[in-house]
């Protein structure tokens, strides 16, 4: 069974109809998202709409939480909390009431599902260090986890006393006896350099993880995020990855 594994959209609707299309292509069985459908993006919206549609395995992201006041928005840079509060306007009650549903943590098989640092996920907090998700490894319940938050992809195996950290476009395969803390980078704004969407691809049979990037109109999200008066800072990124 292959399984994607979306997380950080952001309003993004062409990288998020890439990756669609890409899982498709690839066979993909189920889909996880783990949060952060909106905020940043120009199309709330449409992301929410198809993530409903593609899975029930969904978690709640800050910028979700924020949009539906159940996160201060005081907490963000001035960019964020601008296009937080836009995305507030542009929920319907009912998107409103899906995203305020969503909980913070979802197990899925021996999975652990969550956006930010997992131990405690209401508090957002990043893991981005080998020692900080090296903690993550030591204090886990579960043989795999699989986090966002940071838009930057890792893969952190630790097999044999050995802890391995990887970026993008590594193939691991899953060692009966190791544990995995994963960020599956974002769909809808990247930050590591590379701005092609990213998402993860989890082979339940073959026991793989593999990071995948797909290019997507750029530019057609550039101009949603304009249309919508949202500061022009949040379009240019897509084009560098940053
Ligand atoms: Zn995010």
């Amino acid at each position: 069974m292959l399984t994607a594994i979306l997380s950080d959209i952001h309003g993004n609707r062409q990288a998020l109809e890439a990756v669609h299309s890409r899982g498709q292509e690839l066979d993909v069985d189920t889909w996880i998202c783990l949060g952060d459908i909106v905020g940043y993006g120009g199309a709330p919206n449409f992301c929410i709409e198809t993530v409903r549609a593609l899975t029930n395995q969904v978690v709640l992201g800050n910028h979700d939480a924020a949009a539906v006041g159940r996160l201060d928005p005081y907490y963000f840079n001035d960019y964020a909390r601008r296009a937080v509060l836009w995305t507030a306007a542009q929920l319907t009650e009912e998107e409103n009431a899906y995203l305020a549903g969503l909980p913070l943590t979802l197990d899925c098989d021996d999975a652990l599902c969550v956006h930010a640092e997992p131990c405690q996920p209401e508090q957002w907090c990043y893991v981005q260090s080998r020692q900080e998700a090296r903690s993550v490894l030591d204090n886990m319940d579960h043989r795999l986890c699989f986090i966002g938050h940071t838009h930057v992809p890792f893969i952190c195996a630790h097999t044999g006393g050995k802890l391995q950290m990887t970026g993008p476009q590594e193939n691991i395969a899953i060692e009966a006896d190791g544990s995995y803390l994963v960020n599956v980078g974002s769909v809808g704004q990247p930050r590591d350099g590379d701005p092609r969407a990213c998402f993860l691809l989890w082979d339940q049979l073959g026991n793989t993880l593999e990071l995948i990037r797909t290019d997507y109109d750029i530019a057609a999200a550039q101009e949603t995020i304009l249309d919508a008066g949202l500061p022009s800072f949040l379009a240019q990124r897509l084009a560098i990855g940053q």
